[in-house]
């Protein structure tokens, strides 16, 4: 059973307005400075809320000097936040005071309002159906009845090319292999969902392959309960015809990686351990945390990386 998305993770430009965005602007928590375990001369920067737990993270890969990516076929093409009912004019608000590009849609009849991140990178927020009590944390500067909750959502434009194994479309892989249920159409939306989260899949007339840069979406993961489940997902995909990845090792959770018929890479990723895995509660997210294999060489890695500014005044509007 696949239980919801776990995170999502996009490249972005320089890191250090892509923390002054998530967690001066949207008031995410840095829950963990690391490195690209692939690519250990770039930060990867999870956010989320005060645990960072699974569903609530985004990722970056905040590469600097790099050129802007194009939306478009094959990946995902923008996240959906839960926000608290009542909180959307609020939030146009606090984006317009900080110069941040928005606007209000109707989607399946419910208002969302849509930003772009200092990447151009779509986002959106929209109501929770049901509010969660937010996981808080000291120094939080969004006002916990306005605070954003977890994703909720991700869109998917899918690139079709032929299917895998018996699956020909990103629809028909989401319900035959994922398990999800679809629930809605409207116009070239079609709405899924998967354990606790909704997966949207939009087909845009013209709209051209996705060029992976900054402002762009990388893969959106789903969480596995534990690494018997993700073991036995690994067997059932590889069995089906999906190209798998093996299971990786990312301190914080066990991962496997494939595409979907439609192109658009997924992971699965396990639950825990989770980020306290290194850090307590009361400093997550404050110091560079480094793989056992890139210990050696943290001095190299440190003098690749600038110094993050984290503190943020309190929004009070
Ligand atoms: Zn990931």
């Amino acid at each position: 059973m696949v239980l919801g998305i776990h995170h999502v993770t996009a490249i972005a430009s320089h890191p250090q307005p892509n923390v002054d965005f998530y967690s001066g602007i949207l008031g995410l928590r840095l829950v963990k400075q690391t490195v690209n375990f692939d690519d250990p001369g770039v930060y990867h920067l999870y956010y989320g809320d005060g645990i960072g737990s699974p569903g609530t993270l985004i990722t970056f890969f905040p590469y600097n000097d790099i050129l802007p990516g194009q939306r478009g076929t094959g990946e995902t093409t923008s996240l959906t936040f839960q926000v608290p009912k009542g909180s959307l004019d609020w939030w146009c608000t606090h984006l317009s005071l900080h110069g941040v590009p928005n606007g209000i849609e109707t989607i399946f009849g419910k208002q969302v309002v849509w930003l772009m991140d200092h990447d151009k990178m779509r986002i959106e927020l929209e109501e929770a159906e049901h509010d969660s009590k937010l996981i808080e944390w000291k120094d939080a500067i969004i006002p916990s009845d306005k605070a954003i909750r977890k994703i909720g959502r991700v869109t998917l434009a899918p690139n079709d090319h032929g299917g895998i194994g018996e699956f020909k479309t990103t629809e028909q892989a989401l319900v035959g292999m994922l398990g999800a249920v679809k629930v809605g159409e409207e116009g070239n939306r079609q709405r899924f969902r998967l354990g606790d989260s909704y997966v949207d899949v939009v087909r845009q007339e013209g709209l051209l392959r996705a060029k992976a840069s900054a402002g762009t979406i990388h893969h959106v993961a789903f969480s596995n309960a534990t690494q018997e489940v993700q073991e036995d997902w690994l067997l059932k995909l590889t069995n089906a015809g999906f190209h798998c990845s093996p299971v990786t090792e990312r301190d914080y959770f066990k991962s496997i990686y494939f595409r979907e018929p439609g192109g658009v890479l997924f992971e699965f990723a396990t639950v825990g351990p989770g980020f306290q895995l290194d850090e307590d509660e009361s400093t997550l997210g404050t110091h560079l945390k480094l793989p056992d294999k890139y210990e050696a060489l943290r001095q190299q890695i440190g003098a690749l990386l600038p110094t993050l500014n984290l503190k943020f005044p309190a929004v009070t509007i």
